[in-house]
């Protein structure tokens, strides 16, 4: 403390505005990126009981609720889709006709000024709620690639601006990569899940996305919690596959990967605030035991200060209303 009295990091803590001009790390709505479920049917919009606050909608009311992320300056949503039949090989993934496809139509019809990304997986489409195409009870890597290379070009073609395969399978950015620019689609980004952990956080996602798995779990592909250097490996590996925009899954507990992250590759970096990181929230605001809001923009100004430049949130609708009231 050789220079205490002179050095006194209190003096710019005292006054607001001093605090507000040097705060490092900033949340801004250009950073949102807001998930949305699709269902069959109309005029649904059903609540997901362990996610207070989201909802599963029909088409027509997702149309709805894209406008009010429209207008709340939202730039982005992304969509997952709960489909009306379920089989083996997960076919209403990339039906030109396919919940995700109708959604996106209608949504580019009517919402102008908004992105609309997809999830690339088949786990909300299969019978067995795994990531692929099963032999007993193993997921094949290469033949559920191709079905996923089928399904990021049915997005495509029905009008995604991004596309964010989820599943985890080796190769699938270059597959998916060579499939879109084969049809005239060399300018659609992909947004890799590409440290995507086999993590407990994902419960509530399941509620809402119905694609809880019928036997074991999804350890055989996503990433062992433990590891942080394989996260490099893997994150390595999308890059050189054509990634455009590399995401961490789950973000608040991952912090350090993100940060590594961001580190050794400069990439655009997303980080997914996921359900469960949601639901706790929610749960102890419900009870009175913390501020949410307080607790929500802290969680987010950590997942950016470590390195994250895009959220997947729940919050994202908040987060935007937030940043009004407090400009
Ligand atoms: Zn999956």
């Amino acid at each position: 403390m050789a220079n205490y009295p002179t050095k006194r990091l209190r003096r710019l803590r005292y006054n607001p505005f001093v605090r507000d001009m040097v705060r490092e790390t900033v949340l801004s709505k250009n950073d949102l990126i807001y998930p949305l479920f699709a269902v069959p049917g109309k005029n649904i919009k059903n609540p997901i009981k362990s996610m207070p606050g989201v909802f599963q909608f029909s088409v027509d009311s997702l149309v709805k609720e894209c406008k009010e992320v429209e207008e709340l300056g939202i730039p982005a949503v992304i969509l997952f889709g709960i489909p009306e039949h379920k089989d083996e090989k997960g076919s209403e993934a990339y039906d030109p006709n396919g919940i995700i496809q109708k959604a996106i139509k209608e949504i580019k019809k009517e919402v102008k000024n908004l992105l609309v990304i997809t999830d690339v997986c088949l786990c909300e489409y299969t019978s067995h709620g795994h990531c692929g195409v099963l032999k007993g009870e193993e997921i094949l890597n290469d033949e559920s690639v191709e079905l996923l290379v089928k399904e990021a070009l049915s997005h495509v073609e029905a009008g995604a601006d991004i596309v964010a395969p989820s599943d985890m399978m080796d190769g699938r950015i270059g597959a998916i990569r060579n499939g879109l620019d084969n049809n005239g689609f060399e300018k659609t980004p992909i947004m890799s899940y590409a440290a995507k952990y086999a993590s407990g956080f994902y419960g509530p996602f399941r509620d809402a996305a119905e694609s809880a798995p019928a036997f074991g779990d999804r350890r055989s592909h996503q990433m062992d919690i433990a590891n942080a250097d394989e996260a490099m490996r893997e994150i390595e590996t999308d890059v050189d596959e054509g990634a455009d925009i590399i995401m961490v899954k789950p973000a608040g507990h991952y912090l350090d990967v993100i940060y590594r992250a961001k580190q050794k590759f400069g990439m655009p970096t997303a980080a997914y605030q996921v359900s469960g990181e949601y639901s706790m929230i929610k749960a102890a605001a419900l009870n009175g035991w913390i501020d949410e809001e307080r607790v929500m923009l802290e969680t987010l100004t950590s997942i950016k200060r470590a390195g994250a430049d895009i959220f997947l949130t729940y919050f994202a609708k908040d987060v935007a209303k937030w940043i009004d009231n407090n400009r």
